[in-house]
């Protein structure tokens, strides 16, 4: 069976007290909460993976990664490999996030190439894709969503995918304020469902977990995390609040 998952994306925010100190809120509320099939995930910058790690320890709550480099290693100034990852404790990994895309130019090929490097590494990978306004007007968001999952998935081989959880992110809903309608969401996560169960088998289609991202808050959470589809969430900025992180895992 599937799980959900509702995993907070702190992007560039909190610097390392105050990381400790949102992870420690985290942990102290989660306790109380029989998570069953539920997982929790809370993604601090790379700097702060360390002092996160050790935060969460013993509890129930998961520490990811941001994001990751292909190479192994190397003269790439700046960036960290997957066995930098791991060898830290990290077992998962989002890959083309939005933001990856428009502002560090990730194109399709080098993600395909990211996740081939995450999953060598036994890196659990969120990946994630989702179409600007532009192509939801114009009707094209199907096809920009089905081409950005075969470029960068449908070169793997179906074993793989039980380390693969998909985050399907409308980019006119992130940060914006604004959210897909859970109907908007649910027909996206069937239309992402189908295509897999295409390429792959019913299988795998039914055992990928497919969250939703843009602008999940307590007020709307329950809806959407409601709909048949949809797993979970991908949380940005409701995710850097304690409690309203913590009411979006109980909106299941
Ligand atoms: C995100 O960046 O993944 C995201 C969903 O952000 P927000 O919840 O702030 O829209």
């Amino acid at each position: 069976m599937r799980k959900q998952i509702v995993a907070g994306n702190w992007k560039m925010n909190k610097n390392v007290q105050e990381s400790i100190k949102l992870a420690n809120e985290v942990v102290a509320n989660v306790k109380e909460l029989a998570l069953n099939n539920t997982r929790v995930i809370v993604t601090p910058t790379f700097v702060n993976l360390s002092s996160v790690l050790k935060a969460t320890e013993g509890s129930a709550v998961e520490v990811a990664a941001q994001n990751m480099h292909q190479a192994k290693s190397g003269a790439f100034t700046g960036e960290i490999s997957a066995d930098m990852l791991t060898s830290l404790g990290i077992k998962t990994v989002i890959l083309g996030h939005s933001e990856r895309r428009e502002y560090f130019g990730e194109t399709d090929a080098i993600l395909a190439e990211k996740v081939n490097a995450a999953l060598e590494n036994k890196l659990e990978v969120i990946f994630c894709f989702g179409e600007v306004l532009e192509d939801r007007k114009s009707e094209n968001h199907f096809n920009v969503v089905e081409s950005q999952i075969k470029n960068g998935l449908f070169h793997l081989e179906a074993s793989a995918w039980k380390n693969i959880v998909l985050a399907y992110e409308p980019v006119w809903a992130i940060g914006t304020g604004e959210t897909a309608s859970p109907e908007q969401a649910q027909e996206m996560h069937a239309f992402i469902r189908k295509i897999v169960a295409n390429k792959y088998t019913k299988e795998v289609a039914e055992n990928v977990s497919i969250l939703y991202g843009g602008s999940v808050k307590p007020s709307n959470a329950k809806e959407i995390f409601s709909k048949e589809d949809v797993d979970g969430g991908l949380i940005g900025g409701a995710a850097l609040n304690a409690n309203d992180f913590v009411a979006l895992v109980k909106s299941f």
